[in-house]
C-alpha cells in the first residue's frame, strides 16, 4: 500500500501535550505531523498556571516572551480565594502575595495563561518551525509493524480517508486515549473521581471582583461547590461545577440552570449572564502502566491524570513531551541508539505515580482543611529526579527527596546559574535544549577540547564551556562552585532536557575517552 503522507513522528492530539510535542520536535528539526479531530482550539480555559520549570523550558527554546505575552490578560490575577458568594467575604487558599519568582533557582517566573490563550501560540510557533498540523482530522486506526506505524485518518470536513506512515507515534490523545485503549494498556489508580461541567459565560462582575484572583472556590447551600476563573477576555469568566453522571449529562444543564448556578455563586439573583460554551469534564486519577509500547509513546493525559490541585497536570504533559522529544531526535538523526527510548518510561512513570497521590491529598486538604496544605511547590517542580539508563551515577532512591537538593547530581535538574557570555547575561538553562552541554571549571580546558573532539568525530551535538573568571562563561555571582560542587577541572554533562547525565569530579587522564564512553552509555 502506498501512504499518502510520510513523516518521522505522527502526533495524535492537539491539546497541550500534542502541541508541545509538535513544538519541541520542530525546534530540534524533526519532521512531524499532528492530527486533532477538533476543528480548532477550545474557548474553555482549563489549565491556567504555567510553572517556572515549564517557563524555563519555553525559555530554553526562545519562547518565554511569547508565553508571557499570552498571559498578559492574566497579569493581575493573584492568589486563590474561597468564599460563600463572590459578593461576600473571601479567604485565601493561597495568598495573592505568594512568590512567583525564585532567582537563585530559575531564570523564569510563574506565569498565568489559560489553555485558550496558550495553545494557539504554541501551535503557531511549531508551524513556523515547519511542523505540520491537521485539525478536523481524526485518527481511525493504526498498526505498528515494528519498522514504523501506519495510521488511517479521516478529514471530518469532507470524509476523505488517507494514510500516514511514521517512524513513531505519540499518543497525546487525552484522558480517554483511544490509542492507549487500542493497545490494551491498563491504568492504575481509582479512575474517574469527579465529574465537572465547565461553562464559559459573559457577565459584568466588576462590582464583586474587588481584586482578580487566579480562581475562586465557592461553596454555599444553594449551589454546593464550584470554581470560578477569569479568562483572557474582559467580562468573560469560566466556571466548573460538579455533576452526577448517573443522573445527569451536559443536556441537564440548559442555559437557565447555568445562569442560576452563576447567580447563586455570585450572590446576585438579578445578574445578567450570557452562556457562551459548555463542556463536561471527567476528572480522573489514573496512571498508565506503560508509557511506551513498541513505537508508540503516551504523553500528557493519555499517560496520567490527577487532581488539578497544584496545577501541574498540563505542566507535566509539557515536560513529558520535552523529555521525549530530544530522545526521538537523537534516535531519528542517528546519534543515539534506539535503546535511548527505553528511558522514557522509567523517567516519567514513577513521577506520575507519586504526583497522583500527592495531588489528591492536596485536593482533599484544600477543600476540607486549607490551612493544612503543606505541599512544597518548588520541590514538586524542580525536585523531580530520574533514574534510568540515560544517565550514569544517579544514586537516589525516590522521585523526590525530603527537600530540594540540586548540586549537579546525575538524575537531577541542572542548577541554574547566571553567567555572562560574550557580554550578555544568560542562564545556564539558556544553553540547553538543542544538544548536550559540558560544563567545567576555569582549569578544565582539556574537557572543552574533548567535547569539541567528540562532537566532531561522533556527530553528537555537544558544546563544552569553562565557567569561572575570564573564560567562556563568566560566573558573575561567584556561585558556580556552590551550585555545581565541582572543582576547577571536574566536568558535568547536561542532557538536552536540562538534566544532569554524568559528572567527573576532577581531571581525567584521557578526557576524550572518558566523555565518549559516558555518552555511549547514556545514548543507548
Ligand atoms: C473543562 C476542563 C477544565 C480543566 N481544568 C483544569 C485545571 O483547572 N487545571 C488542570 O491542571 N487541568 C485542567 N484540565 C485538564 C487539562 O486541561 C489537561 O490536563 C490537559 O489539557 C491535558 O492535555 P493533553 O494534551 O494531554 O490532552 P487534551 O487536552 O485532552 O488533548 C487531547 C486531544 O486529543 C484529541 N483526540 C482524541 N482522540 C483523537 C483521535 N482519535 N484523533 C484525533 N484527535 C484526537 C482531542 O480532540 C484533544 O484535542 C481541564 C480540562 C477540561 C476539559
Amino acid at each position: 500500500m502506498t501512504n499518502d503522507e510520510t513523516t518521522t513522528v505522527l502526533i495524535v492530539g492537539g491539546g497541550y501535550a500534542g502541541l508541545t510535542s509538535s513544538l519541541f520536535l520542530s525546534h530540534l528539526g524533526v519532521p512531524s505531523i499532528l492530527v486533532d479531530k477538533h476543528p480548532g482550539f477550545s474557548i474553555q480555559g482549563r489549565a491556567r498556571g504555567i510553572t517556572p520549570r515549564t517557563m524555563e523550558i519555553y525559555r530554553s527554546i526562545g519562547m518565554e516572551a511569547e508565553m508571557i505575552e499570552a498571559g498578559r490578560p492574566f497579569a493581575d490575577d493573584k492568589g486563590g480565594a474561597y468564599c460563600e458568594t463572590l459578593a461576600g467575604e473571601w479567604g485565601w487558599l493561597f495568598p495573592p502575595e505568594a512568590a512567583t519568582s525564585f532567582p537563585d533557582l530559575t531564570p523564569s517566573t510563574f506565569n498565568l495563561a489559560d489553555q485558550s490563550a496558550a495553545e494557539p501560540v504554541l501551535s503557531e510557533a511549531a508551524r513556523k518551525h515547519g511542523a505540520v498540523q491537521h485539525f478536523n482530522t481524526e485518527l481511525l486506526t493504526f498498526t505498528d509493524d515494528g519498522d514504523g506505524v501506519t495510521a488511517e485518518v479521516v478529514d471530518r470536513a469532507d470524509g476523505q480517508r488517507r494514510t500516514i506512515r511514521a517512524d513513531y507515534l505519540i499518543a497525546a490523545d487525552g484522558q480517554r486515549s483511544p490509542i492507549r485503549e487500542r493497545l490494551g494498556i491498563k491504568r492504575s489508580g481509582p479512575g474517574i473521581v469527579r465529574h465537572h461541567l465547565g461553562c464559559v459565560f459573559d457577565a459584568d462582575l466588576s462590582k464583586y471582583v474587588k481584586q482578580r484572583a487566579i480562581l475562586w472556590f465557592i461553596r454555599n447551600e444553594e449551589i454546593g461547590g464550584m470554581f470560578l476563573t477569569t479568562t483572557a477576555e474582559p467580562g468573560r469568566w469560566g466556571m466548573a461545577v460538579d455533576y452526577d453522571p448517573e443522573t445527569e449529562t451536559v443536556d441537564s444543564f440548559p442555559d437557565e440552570r447555568c445562569v442560576a448556578v452563576i447567580r447563586g455563586a455570585v450572590g446576585d439573583p438579578e445578574l445578567q449572564v450570557t452562556v457562551r460554551d459548555k463542556q463536561t469534564w471527567s476528572q480522573g486519577v489514573a496512571v498508565s502502566d506503560e508509557y511506551r509500547r513498541g513505537r508508540v509513546f503516551l504523553v500528557g493525559d493519555a499517560a496520567h491524570v490527577w487532581s488539578p490541585a497544584g496545577g501541574i497536570g498540563a505542566n507535566t504533559g509539557v515536560q513529558d513531551s520535552y523529555n521525549l522529544a530530544w530522545k526521538l531526535a537523537a534516535v531519528s538523526k542517528g546519534w543515539a541508539k534506539p535503546g535511548l527510548l527505553d528511558s522514557y518510561h522509567p523517567e516519567r512513570h514513577p513521577l506520575a505515580e507519586v504526583l497522583a497521590e500527592l495531588t489528591e491529598e492536596r485536593q482533599h486538604n484544600r477543600i476540607n482543611d486549607p490551612e493544612n496544605d503543606k505541599a512544597d511547590d518548588l520541590l514538586w517542580n524542580f525536585g523531580q529526579r530520574y533514574l534510568s539508563g540515560a544517565m550514569i551515577g544517579a544514586d537516589h532512591d525516590s522521585v523526590f527527596g525530603d527537600s530540594l537538593d540540586l548540586r549537579g547530581q546525575p538524575g537531577t535538574r541542572a542548577p541554574h546559574l547566571w553567567v555572562e557570555q560574550d557580554g550578555q547575561l544568560i542562564s545556564t538553562h539558556d544553553l540547553f535544549s538543542r544538544g548536550f552541554v559540558l560544563f567545567t571549571g576555569a582549569g578544565g580546558g582539556a574537557w572543552t577540547d574533548a567535547a569539541t573532539h567528540v562532537c566532531e568525530t561522533e556527530g553528537i551535538p555537544l558544546i563544552g564551556y569553562r565557567v569561572g573568571a575570564e573564560v567562556e562563561l563568566v560566573d558573575v555571582d561567584g556561585a558556580w562552585p556552590d551550585r555545581y560542587r565541582l572543582g576547577e577541572d571536574g566536568a558535568v554533562l547536561i542532557r538536552p532536557d536540562g538534566y544532569v547525565a554524568w559528572r567527573h569530579e576532577g581531571p581525567a587522564g584521557e578526557p576524550r575517552e572518558a566523555l565518549s564512553g559516558a555518552l555511549r552509555t547514556i545514548l543507548g
